[in-house]
């Protein structure tokens, strides 16, 4: 401190304290406006009280590297601080800055003092000619955010405590004032940013106090109803609209106030126009403290035009749904009318075969039969198509043979593959249940068009049908299904669509090929319908394989053979051909059993097979021959075996292709035991080994008529009701071909006539028939029947929509045959509902020839003993059809029971002839003797001929 310098120590009085603290409150209160007048003021009176040469106050900017004066003070004669308002650099005084940041201020008495790190503070001090100065740090929340200087230039000053105390307590409030005027700015740029928002949305947005009065509105809803914010803010609907508006609105308010949480509805309004508006209301409560509904916000679109284009939409899918349906269902009558005169050719090509023909006359009937048949397969294919379109598509869920329903599908085209020269084999693998339920018919047409179209597209090579299981859970078996072919293939781009209806590969496949399109497109939603997906994989000009997986509950795992081919374990098979697929198709059917397979891939290697195991316990005893092999035929190797000693007594049995007409004595010179056409069924191949190996006598020729003499001598009692004379004139013929006649019904009414004077075994009814038709007939029937009666009624229809049968069930009708008839279920009908009939009829010789033997032994009298004998002879039926369906299932627990029964009675009534065959039967029954059983229920029947 220079001695010239002269130091003053200030006192100060009360009356400048209060001074000052009126100071900083008024300024506390200050507003942005008037900031900046009472700041340079207050900084005035604060320079007077103290004697400053100048005060200053530095903000730090928004980049806190730099710094602006935002109000400065100077006694008159003194040169400002600043001359403008310029940014400037934070670094420039460092020192300075550090200490503020860390302290509460920093008092610099004399210029001299200053600390030797304040470098470039001191040369600025001495610059601007400083002697004396207190910095003081401006603070809040977030640090520090500028500073206030309070200087002389001329003198020094020892800075006193109270002094500084004051400063500090000054600088503090000029903070505080800037802070809140800051924010006051920034809340107000908020505000006003919502405003612009909420002004300019074209959504309407308002808030309610309650349920009939405004709190604030937006632009949109005031317009909407051609008001100015200001008429509805804080106001009542109903000082605001007319009484229409204000009910509609209260009414909506209402409820949204009661939802008490957020909701939506629709409102249809005027608007300010007169135009009825649909307005879409979203609400969304406010809630206070006490979390009651302080208000409700709520936000509204105009949906109008939008709602109106749904709508439009909405009617015009309705309107496509309905021509869709429509159109479903012209095809459904389409095809019903095409298959009633179908119908027709059908059965009247059936009838024609049957009469004299030369045998051109003969090829013509084919010709026609055949091309009658595609036709059906297309309208069936359309018909299936619209029952899909219609969603009226039905799956069976019935019991069924899975093996039996591939094999079927896979036979039905081995002719026309053995036409065109393909193999074609199937391999269903171990842990394909044996017994699923689902519907088969469905399951064979799917297999069937997959088939079909690799017969089709396949010139040469081989198809293959593959069935795995994947998987077994919980009784529901995954099951994957290949149709492989080596045919044309498909190219890359076409393997999607060709699963849409109307789809084919190219144009070129129609004209080469023919087809519709659909069948894929059926298959694809069959097999949706059964819990799957298909698809195909192929390379173009080498070949396609379909694949398909479906879900069915299993009911029987797997087939058990054991039965048969207990007595040939470790019997050991060759199987000889030279295709893989049929060799290994072939030797999977032995799987389950314990015959040891061995495999041979030509005539040569088969000998080689016979030779070398000749001596050993793997000596073969039956081999499987495919009639053609490229190396050597089947027939040859047969004869090149029956020319070797050691292979003379190996038993042979030949797979010949469908279509070859086989003379089986000539068979038989080869040397051949048995012979089965391709592709060979698992069941008829091991029943041909069992037959072959003597575990199973063949069937006697009476055995085997069987079945056939019970049609034959068949004299059913049948009623006809139909109204189309052709349809007539089929039946009736068809009838004739098996010596039964049928009385005829044009209509409902007349077989009512007809039923009340006579009994039938069955009534085949039409639905579609005018004056009655045949559902109003069946209720009819049912009705006066009640419960004493059940005469068997059958619907044949050329309806086969969905729902068709079941309405002939619901109308009280037994079963259904769809139009064209297939005659083969007709008369297995027949068969089974007549046969109860004939039986009565021919057991009555029962009663003659035992009713005296009766009297003789009981003493009873001759009524009561023809009482007895009659109530016995009712009871045969049951028991017959009882025996008869146990040896077919091979169930001998069932049969030994029933006929334990057979027995009982018939003993009781001494009737010796029939109680003498029952004990053998049930004997028989329990040993599990087949053939035996088979042979004593024969002699069963016959004595009751
Ligand atoms: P369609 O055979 O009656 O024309 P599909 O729906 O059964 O109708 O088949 C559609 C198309 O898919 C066929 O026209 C054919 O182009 C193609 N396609 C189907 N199966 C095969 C296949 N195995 N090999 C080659 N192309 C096939």
């Amino acid at each position: 401190m220079s001695g010239k310098d002269i130091e003053i120590n200030l006192s100060y009085s009360n009356g400048y304290i209060k001074l000052i603290h009126k100071t900083i409150k008024k300024f506390i209160n200050v507003d942005e406006a008037n900031y900046q007048s009472e700041l340079k003021r207050t900084l005035n009176e604060i320079g007077v009280i103290f004697d400053f040469d100048r005060i200053y106050i530095y903000y730090f900017s928004k980049d806190p590297s730099f710094m602006q004066i935002d109000c400065q003070w100077n006694k008159e004669g003194i040169r400002p601080k600043r001359d403008n308002k310029e940014e400037e650099v934070v670094y420039a005084l460092p020192w300075l800055i550090r200490a503020i940041k860390n302290g509460e201020y920093v008092a610099i008495n004399d210029v001299k003092e200053l600390p030797p790190e304040a470098i470039f503070e001191a040369e600025s001090f001495y610059a601007e000619g400083i002697k004396a100065s207190i910095i003081i740090p401006l603070k809040n929340e977030n640090g520090l955010i500028g500073f206030v200087g309070y200087e002389s230039l001329t003198r020094t000053i020892t800075w006193e405590d109270n002094q500084i105390q004051i400063l500090k307590e000054v600088s503090m409030s000029f903070a505080h004032t800037r802070n809140k005027i800051e924010k006051l700015k920034a809340y107000e740029a908020t505000v006003k940013g919502q405003a612009i928002l909420l002004d300019n949305s074209q959504s309407q947005i308002w808030a309610l106090s309650n349920v009939t009065s405004y709190e604030t509105v937006n632009e949109a809803h005031a317009e909407f109803f051609g008001k100015r914010k200001s008429d509805i803010e804080y106001q009542d609907l109903y000082d605001v609209y007319d009484i229409d508006t204000a009910n509609k609105l209260a009414k909506v308010n209402w409820k949204l106030f009661q939802k008490n949480e957020p909701a939506e509805i629709e409102l249809e309004i005027k608007n300010s126009k007169g135009e009825n508006r649909l307005l879409q209301i979203k609400s969304k409560p406010q809630r206070d403290a006490a979390d009651n509904i302080k208000y409700l916000i709520c936000t509204a679109e105009d949906i109008t035009e939008q709602r109106k284009t749904e709508t439009e939409l909405y009617k015009a899918k309705e309107l496509a749904e309905a021509a869709n349906i429509a159109k479903s269902q012209f095809l459904a009558n389409m095809s019903h009318e095409i298959r009633t005169p179908l119908n027709g050719i059908f059965g009247f090509l059936q009838l024609l075969e049957l009469t004299q023909l030369s045998s051109e006359q003969r090829e013509f009937i084919r010709e026609a039969k055949s091309a009658s048949d595609i036709l059906l397969h297309i309208i069936n294919d359309i018909l299936d198509f619209s029952k899909i379109e219609a969603k009226k598509l039905a799956m069976e869920k019935i019991k069924f043979n899975l093996r039996t329903t591939i094999e079927d599908a896979v036979s039905l085209l081995a002719p026309k593959a053995a036409e065109k020269n393909l193999e074609i084999c199937t391999l269903i693998n171990e842990g394909v249940p044996e017994e699923v339920i689902g519907d088969p018919s469905r399951l064979r047409q799917i297999l069937n068009n997959l088939i079909s179209n690799a017969v089709k597209f396949t010139k040469k090579g081989e198809i293959s049908v593959i069935v795995d299981c994947l998987e077994d859970n919980n009784g529901i078996a995954n099951l994957n299904f290949e149709v492989k072919d080596t045919g044309i293939g498909i190219r890359r781009e076409h393997m999607d669509t060709i699963f849409q209806s109307f789809s084919q590969a190219d144009a070129s496949t129609t004209r080469k090929y023919g087809g519709t399109g659909l069948g894929l497109a059926i298959s694809n939603e069959l097999v949706k319908m059964m819990g799957g997906v298909i698809s195909v994989d192929s390379i173009y000009g080498q070949g396609s394989t379909f694949k398909f997986n479906i879900k069915l509950k299993v009911t029987k795992r797997a087939a058990d053979y054991k039965f048969i081919f207990e007595k040939l374990n470790d019997i050991n098979i060759l199987i000889v051909d030279d295709n893989d697929n049929n060799r290994k198709s072939v030797s999977s059917y032995f799987q389950g059993t314990k015959l040891n397979v061995i495999e041979a891939k030509d005539g040569n290697s088969a000998i080689t097979a016979i030779l070398s195991n000749s001596n050993t316990k793997n000596k073969i005893s039956i081999a499987v021959i495919d009639s053609q092999m490229t190396d050597m035929s089947g027939y040859e190797l047969a004869t090149a075996l029956k020319t070797i000693p050691s292979t003379k007594e190996v038993k042979l049995i030949l797979l010949t292709p469908v279509n070859q007409k086989v003379d089986s004595e000539i068979l038989k010179e080869y040397g051949f035991a048995a012979y089965l056409a391709k592709p060979v069924r698992k069941h008829d191949l091991l029943d041909s080994i069992a037959l072959v190996m003597g575990l199973k006598k063949e069937y006697k020729e009476e055995q085997i008529i069987i079945k056939n003499t019970v049609k034959d001598c068949l004299k059913p009692r049948i009623l006809l009701v139909e109204d189309n004379k052709m349809n007539r004139k089929i039946v009736i013929n068809m009838l004739k071909t098996r010596s039964m006649t049928c009385d005829v019904a044009v209509n409902g009414s007349e077989a009512l006539k007809a039923l009340s004077e006579k009994e039938y075994d069955i009534v085949f009814m039409d639905c579609q028939m005018p004056v009655m038709d045949g559902y109003e007939c069946t209720s009819k029937i049912r009705l006066i029947e009640g419960d004493k009666k059940h005469t068997t009624i059958i619907a044949m229809t050329a309806n086969a929509m969905e729902g068709d049968s079941e309405k002939c069930i619901e109308a009280g009708m037994d079963y259904y045959i769809s139009k064209p008839i297939n005659f083969e279920i007709m008369f297995n009908m027949i068969e089974e509902n007549t046969k109860e009939r004939k039986s009565m009829d021919n057991y009555n010789s029962i009663i003659d020839n035992n009713i005296d033997n009766l009297v003789r032994e009981t003493g009873l009298d001759k009524e009561d003993a023809r009482e007895i004998l009659e109530d016995y002879i009712k009871a045969m039926p049951d028991l017959f059809s009882g025996i008869s369906e146990s040896i077919d299932k091979r169930d001998f627990n069932k049969l030994a029971k029933v006929t334990h029964e057979l027995k009982g009675s018939s003993g009781t009534l001494r009737i010796v002839s029939i109680y003498e065959l029952a004990i053998k039967l049930e004997e028989a029954a329990k040993k599990q003797e087949l053939d035996e059983c088979i042979s004593l229920f024969i002699q069963i029947k016959d004595l009751c001929q």
